[in-house]
């Protein structure tokens, strides 16, 4: 009989991100699938992290055990690791379903390895397969699904953000047992000095956006007049991306433009490339502008549900069977009339 921990950590407010609720809620419904199946929940926290479990005691989890202490507040593998083989070993895991954060994607697989056990990033979905559990996963870049099994224990399971729904509860009380973990100087070598972000000025990428607005290089290209428009093309954009409060994505020829300083549009950055060298985001729709919608572009639009696009050329490689809907048109034109009907 499986016993499954579903392990977060407690954000600086006390509350569980989306991410670790969304794990929640797959942990939850793989144990009513298995047999005889028990949940747990295992906390990470720099301080109480009774108001997160007592938010979670509706969710069926019959222990919430919890780490907690100062050397919990920032990310480091060494006391990451330890609070999360603590609640592995004390809640006596079989499969442990995690978030794929960074902060649990660094530290998780070697736990496994010390606890002789496997571990599965970037999974999109763990449910059943021939009376066992099972997860599925994309390979080469999203362009192949694959449905895996294993016979190691424990397993465990990283969920990539916005695979899922996110669990919903009513909050209670939860009986929270809390678990101990020697933190020495030999865990705390690395220190955390502070949060370095890329040169923007201002937040262009909206993970819970409905909608993606990517940009392509024809932004930045001679147009009709003979001239090129980068500023007309700048206010077009951000004016989009406030009125619609739309993430925007880059393809890899307008970031590579603007990482080799052409002050083309400089609030792009290359964490906003989309594609096979890029990001795979995950939006209920999309919008390409000036984006020809090549196949290692488009590769990272595996995820977007709706994909549209505008090109001046209807030969472009959305025509070809990558958009949904696919307007023949001069984008300059069409965004402008977008955001005065936006507006
Ligand atoms: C190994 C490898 C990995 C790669 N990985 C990635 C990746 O991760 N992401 C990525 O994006 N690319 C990737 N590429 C590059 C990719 O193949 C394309 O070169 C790139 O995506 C092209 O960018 P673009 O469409 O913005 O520019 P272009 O190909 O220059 O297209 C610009 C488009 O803008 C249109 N246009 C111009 N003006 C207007 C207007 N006024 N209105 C409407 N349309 C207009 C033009 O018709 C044209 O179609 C990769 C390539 C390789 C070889």
């Amino acid at each position: 009989m499986e016993t499954i921990l579903f392990l977060a950590h407690v954000d600086e407010d006390g509350a569980l991100s989306k991410a670790a609720r969304e794990t929640l809620a797959a942990a939850a419904a793989l144990g009513r699938q298995l047999p005889g199946a028990t949940l747990a929940a295992g906390l990470v926290a720099q301080g109480d992290a009774q108001p997160a479990a007592d938010s979670l005691a509706d969710c069926g989890a019959t222990r919430f055990l919890a780490v907690t202490g100062e050397d919990f507040a920032s990310a480091r593998y060494a006391t990451d690791a330890a609070a999360a083989e603590a609640l592995a070993r004390a809640s006596g895991a079989t499969l442990v379903l995690a978030p794929h954060t960074s902060r649990w994607a660094r530290c998780l697989p070697g736990v496994a390895q010390r606890l002789g056990g496997r571990a599965d990033t970037h999974v999109t979905a763990a449910g059943m397969e021939s009376g066992a559990p099972a997860v599925t996963r994309w390979y080469y870049r999203q362009r192949i699904e694959g449905v895996s099994q294993r016979s190691q224990r424990p397993w465990f399971i990283l969920l990539d953000p916005a695979s899922g729904e996110a669990w919903q509860g009513a909050p209670g009380h939860a009986a929270l047992e809390t678990v101990a973990v020697a933190i020495g100087d030999g865990l705390r070598r690395t220190l955390f000095s502070g949060w370095r972000t890329p040169r923007s000025d201002r937040q262009t990428i909206r993970p819970e956006a409905a909608l993606l607005l990517v940009a392509g290089a024809g932004w930045t290209k001679k147009q009709a007049d003979g001239q090129t428009h980068a500023d007309e093309a700048q206010r077009l954009i951000l004016g989009f991306l406030d009125l619609a409060q739309a993430s925007l994505g880059g393809s890899k020829s307008l970031v590579d433009l603007s990482g080799e300083g052409q002050a083309v549009l400089p609030f792009m950055t290359h964490l906003n490339q989309v594609g096979q060298t890029g990001s795979t985001p995950r939006h209920p729709k999309g919008l390409a502008t000036c984006c020809h919608g090549e196949e290692p572009h488009v590769v990272g639009w595996r995820f977007i549900n709706q994909r549209r696009a505008i090109n001046l050329d209807p030969n472009c490689g959305w025509a070809r069977g990558k958009a949904d809907v696919l307007y023949v048109a001069d984008a300059f034109a069409v965004m402008e009339q977008l955001n005065a009907l936006l507006a």
